[in-house]
């Protein structure tokens, strides 16, 4: 996947999407699929809005079966279990722990009997069924929860994914196949004027270019952008968008071995502990966001709420200096029901303007294959064309064709014999790149210097580097260090002083 931003103007697109996170990439690799001319802009980074800042969690979403969502949470699981099998080295089984405390919100009747839905849901594809765990065995397995009121648990499985990655995956996927993506190109205007043919001016943030790129049909997929672009395009109707702010905190490793769903002492909101690449991570919060989505941040209020409700549960209590690095997204959720924010839509809806120009609103990142279906669905029509969908059981470039756990095993032995890597960083390019890890180790081979860690104490080399710059199309410092690799998440020293190393790969 190399930025080619001249490529373009080169030729009339069948479709251009604007925005390249998950929603945009994965209409841009079913489009392709089905034979369509697809470019993909982003004013950004790709993965750079939402995509790179969600909970990672590919689930069915055991909240909204308190909505009565049985069909957002149905559909979910069933995409969990694609996306478990189209992308297994980037989209991993979870266990979670939801322990029962006496006089929570949710009785634990209501949990079993949820989980339970849960497991009927997910039907033959579950990853494995829930459970209940006692109280002798939540106090031998996780003696940092509060005993005082705990009154037993359950287990269930759910799915843990690399946000960013999998968007970097998908869209590398698409590149692959004949998609013509580019970070860093904003559309700034829009002339829809020429009957079927589109013209959107965008601009080339890299080289300050102007580029005019012509295709017939434009998909707005600006997530918590949405409305900008629509009125952008000449839409002034109602807002679809109605963006919540998440935020979450990344604390050390606490030494917990699951996953634990739990509810907020202050509202009963449910928020979750995560393993997160050796850390923890926290979250999330959910309140109105108003102002622009480039001014998102995470507020000490933010941070009070988050650590409040870990404290509440666990007994060694956290304060913000354990607090090693926050981030804040938008869900780009619908405006569709009055209420708390935490209740507005997760569903997902395709809005066109009288222009023609399609905006994607809603949904969630678990279900952006089936998104992205609908939305290729409508595009086809649209072109007067009939063309099936066929990402469903489409595996993303670094899957191999051989089952996970074998390729995994026999991998990590070739790295570990055939190159300088133990077993740590072995199992991380795999686990990272799948079938691409041997493409990284090959870096080394030829400059055998790339074999050393970036920082200390973590499993990435600098190969990654190089192989980003001219595989991922990693521009900026930025890039590299907080969604080709997450180690300014980690580290966030890295981000205020770069490494000098560093200068070699980001341009800027
Ligand atoms: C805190 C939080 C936690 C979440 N957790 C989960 C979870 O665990 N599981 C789950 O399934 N879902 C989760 N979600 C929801 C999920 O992350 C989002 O639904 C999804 O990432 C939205 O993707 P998107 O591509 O629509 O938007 P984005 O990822 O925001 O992408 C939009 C892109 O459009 C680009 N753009 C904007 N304007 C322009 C322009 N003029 N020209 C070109 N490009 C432009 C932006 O730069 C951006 O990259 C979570 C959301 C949040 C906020």
């Amino acid at each position: 996947m190399r930025r080619m931003p001249e490529a373009l103007t080169d030729e009339a697109f069948d479709l251009l999407i604007l925005g390249g996170g998950i929603t945009g990439a994965g209409v841009a690799l079913d489009a392709v699929l089905r034979g369509l001319r697809v470019a993909l802009i982003d004013k950004g980074d790709f993965a750079s809005g939402t995509s790179s800042v969600s909970s990672k969690l590919a689930h069915g979403g055991l909240r909204y079966l308190e909505h009565g969502d049985f069909h957002l949470v149905y559909e979910a699981l069933h995409e969990r279990a694609r996306l478990l099998s189209n992308a297994p080295h980037l989209v991993h089984p979870l266990r979670f722990v939801v322990p029962f405390y006496e006089g929570a919100r949710v009785n634990q009747w209501k949990f079993r009997i949820g989980l339970l839905l849960y497991d009927v849901l997910a039907g033959a594809r579950n990853i494995r069924r829930s459970r209940a765990a006692s109280l002798p065995y939540l106090r031998r397995q996780f003696s940092q929860l509060r005993p005082e009121g705990l009154r037993g648990g359950a287990e269930y499985f759910d799915a843990q994914m690399d946000d960013a990655r999998l968007c970097l995956e998908v869209l590398r996927t698409a590149s692959l196949h004949g998609a013509i993506v580019a970070n860093y190109v904003e559309a700034i205007a829009f002339d829809f004027s020429g009957g079927p043919i589109r013209v959107v001016r965008a601009v080339d943030h890299c080289s300050g270019r102007e580029l005019l790129i012509v295709a017939k049909q434009v998909v707005n997929a600006t997530g918590p952008w949405g409305d900008t672009v629509r009125r952008l395009s000449g839409d002034d109707g109602e807002a679809l968008l109605r963006p919540t702010k998440g935020v979450h905190l990344i604390l050390p490793n606490l030494g917990l071995t699951a996953a634990f769903l739990l509810l907020h002492p202050a509202d009963g909101r449910v928020f979750f502990v995560l393993p997160f690449y050796k850390r923890v991570l926290l979250g999330t919060t959910d309140t109105v966001w108003d102002d622009s989505p480039d001014k998102v941040s995470v507020t000490p209020e933010d941070v009070a709420y988050l650590l409040d409700g870990f404290n509440h549960y666990f007994t060694s209590p956290l304060s913000r200096a354990d607090v090693l690095n926050s981030f804040a997204g938008l869900r780009p959720l619908i405006r569709s029901r009055p209420g708390q924010p935490s209740e507005l839509s997760r569903e997902f809806q395709l809005h066109t303007s009288p222009s023609g120009l399609l905006t994607a609103a809603g949904g969630k990142y678990t279900t952006y294959r089936k998104m992205a279906e609908i939305i290729t669905d409508t595009v086809v029509r649209r072109l007067g064309l009939s063309r099936r969908c066929r990402t469903r059981s489409f595996r993303l470039d670094g899957t191999s064709d051989q089952p996970w756990q074998s390729f995994r095993a026999s991998t990590i032995r070739t790295l570990t014999s055939a190159y300088p890597f133990n077993a740590g960083t072995a199992t991380h390019l795999v686990e990272r790149y799948g079938r691409r890890a041997l493409e990284v180790a090959d870096y080394v081979k030829r400059n055998p210097a790339l074999s050393q860690q970036v920082v200390e104490g973590e499993p990435d080399i600098l190969a990654e580097f190089a192989y980003q710059r001219d595989h991922e199309m990693a521009e900026k410092r930025d890039d590299f260090l907080l969604r080709r690799t997450r180690l300014g998440l980690l580290h966030p020293l890295l981000l205020r002083d770069a490494p000098s190393f560093l200068g070699k790969y980001a341009g800027h």
